[in-house]
């Protein structure tokens, strides 16, 4: 089976990290993903050396957004600078000609209810500029999360589904993340295309956690408690793109890739 497999790399040459790892699909931060400081790009040739780069080398950007973002939080003093974030990142995704941004579920706070925060997320994606496609990954923890359990994220979906751009809103599915969160892998791939009716991206990680534990621990593939053949059925009945958010560098994502390959 023939998908691209790629990783999660540094950001300031993320084409010399394509080429390291002798990838053509690579998914890095623009800035502090830590911080509200918003978006930079650290390439030398700024946005539109790497579009230009990227483009003659043939190599797949992804940009993952910056933690911090919660879109569906009912504190306005988090909400309100995360959809400006938002907005600066989805700008700055488009400048350096990413396939798409990737943004987490989110959540609210405890006692809060859980339908604001659908809704939230409505509001986010009515009033962001979509320039890009945005990806909402699922996450592994908390019981107020908006994307790790699959009938929140049937919520979500519904939501968003009502706004206009709905159609550039895509999931990205992390295994590790599922696992964590309680999902079973057996049959996550058709549960969230149930919902969705699409996965854009898989972030393929094992978990160095048990299922259910919540935790958010990546692990290199065949070294976490996911089992092999369970990694690989996810990654096969997707059919997506693939981003390893494994620990190590080239060396390490090289073998990630070779055992990945060698069960597809
Ligand atoms: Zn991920």
């Amino acid at each position: 089976m023939s998908l691209t497999i790629g990783a999660h790399v540094d950001q300031t040459d993320p084409l010399a990290e394509a080429a390291a790892r002798g990838t053509t699909l690579v998914q890095f931060f623009l800035g502090d993903p830590q911080g509200y400081k918003g978006p930079e790009i650290r390439y030398a040739g700024g946005a539109d050396g790497l579009r230009a780069d990227a483009e003659a080398a043939g190599v797949d950007l992804y940009v993952h957004a910056p933690y911090v973002i919660n879109v569906a939080t009912t504190n306005n003093r988090i909400r309100i600078p995360s959809r400006k974030l938002l907005q600066q990142h989805v700008d700055a995704a488009a400048s350096v000609g990413a396939k798409g941004l990737i943004v987490h579920g989110g959540h609210v706070s405890k006692g809060d209810d859980p339908d604001v925060g659908f809704d939230n997320w409505r509001k986010a994606v009515e009033a962001t500029d979509l320039k890009v496609p945005l990806l909402l990954e699922n996450t592994a923890g908390g019981d107020n999360a908006m994307a790790r359990y699959l009938d929140r994220i049937a919520r979500v979906w519904d939501a968003i589904g009502s706004a206009s751009q709905a159609e550039q809103v895509g999931f990205c599915l992390d295994t590790c993340h599922a696992h964590a969160g309680g999902n079973p892998l057996e049959t996550v791939v058709d549960d969230v295309l149930a919902i969705t009716g699409r996965i854009d991206l898989v972030h393929c990680n094992d978990s160095r956690d048990a299922f259910d534990s919540g935790a958010d621990r990546h692990a290199n593939f065949g070294t976490g408690q996911i089992d092999a053949d369970l990694l690989a059925g996810v990654v096969r009945s997707a059919g997506a793109p693939v981003v390893c958010e494994t620990p190590g560098g080239p060396e390490d994502h090289k073998a990630d890739f070779a055992w990945l390959r060698e069960r597809l």
